[in-house]
């Protein structure tokens, strides 16, 4: 099953506006995932019911065993995250603070470290009032690894696809050319990148295009709010001419995209003739390309 990632160079370009269309226009026919670990809300806007939560581990968290501990303090000085305090004439770690670096469990004389696996966040299933799947996750406050949870949730929408009558995988990805995004796009068979008119967000849009293009992966793009600035509006439609990338659409900034959010709807359902077109367009270009 091929699989469309939706991507921008930074938060509040449209990305998720634009997933969600996407996932109402083609419903039952789109299995859907959200790699935005680190502030997933796609859930939101599709109105999704969750059905299966996994708990998600990576790394280790260390704990010490206050039964063989002496109190010798070896373990606090070394700890170069300072995760771990004297409270109470104990000593104690914050999980907080602990990288899991495993230092102290090495040097400690009493062996009264463990390291314990880091519950780091959950990986979820959950159906959205359009019928169709969504794979999702949501990363704990302060935990790392998004990558890896990422890679998490692309295993569990390839082993879904398998037995969905969905005929095409929607990707929501995150922000950004990072390692959250690298884990996204690795097996995907097109990115549409959201942009937006705005200096930052064409060279953001660049740096994305060079990125699919190490990763061998054909890019189109939509420019977002196209009408609020539009001598950016051509140079960037100036670059992906240059550069022989469709271009799928052109949004209009709107009150609707924002009402929308606010409702926990998508912006189609909100039925703007003007948005809707264009959003139509855009689905057909979808269609061409990976159907
Ligand atoms: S190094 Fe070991 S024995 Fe010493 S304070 Fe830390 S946990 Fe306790
Ligand atoms: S595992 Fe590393 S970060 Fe965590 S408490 Fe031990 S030394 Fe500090």
């Amino acid at each position: 099953m091929k699989e469309l990632v939706v991507l921008s160079g930074k938060g509040g370009t449209g990305k998720t506006s634009v997933s969600g269309a996407l996932a109402y226009l083609l419903g039952k026919n789109a299995l859907l995932g959200d790699c935005d670990v680190d502030a997933s809300n796609l859930h939101l806007v599709t109105g999704a019911k969750n059905t299966i939560s996994e708990d998600f581990f990576s790394g280790c968290i260390a704990e010490i065993n206050n039964l063989k501990c002496t109190n010798c303090g070896r373990c606090a000085n070394i700890c170069r995250f300072n995760a771990i305090e004297y409270i109470n004439n104990t000593y104690v770690i914050n999980p907080m603070h602990c990288e899991g670096c495993g230092y102290c469990y090495e040097i400690c004389p009493k062996e009264a470290i463990i390291l314990n696996p880091g519950h780091t966040g959950y990986l979820k299933v959950s159906e959205t009032r359009f019928g169709s799947t969504l794979v999702h996750a949501s990363l704990n406050i302060g935990a790392e690894n998004s990558g890896k949870l990422v890679s998490r949730v692309r295993e569990k929408l390839n082993q879904i696809a398998d037995d969905s009558n969905a005929n095409l995988i929607i990707t929501d990805g995150s922000p950004g050319i990072g390692c959250p995004v690298i884990a996204t796009i690795t097996g995907a068979s097109h990115i549409l990148i959201v942009t937006e008119p705005g200096m930052s967000a064409l060279h953001d849009m660049e740096r994305l295009i060079k990125l699919a293009q190490a990763f061998k992966i054909s890019v189109s793009c939509i420019i977002n709010k196209y009408d609020i600035e539009n001598d950016l509006t051509k140079n960037i439609e100036e670059y992906l001419k240059q550069n022989n990338i469709p271009l799928w659409g052109k949004l209009p900034y709107n009150d609707v995209f924002r009402i929308a959010v606010s409702d926990l709807k998508t912006a189609p359902e909100l039925n703007h003739e003007l948005i809707n077109k264009e959003f139509k367009k855009i689905v057909e270009f979808v269609k061409n390309k990976l159907l």
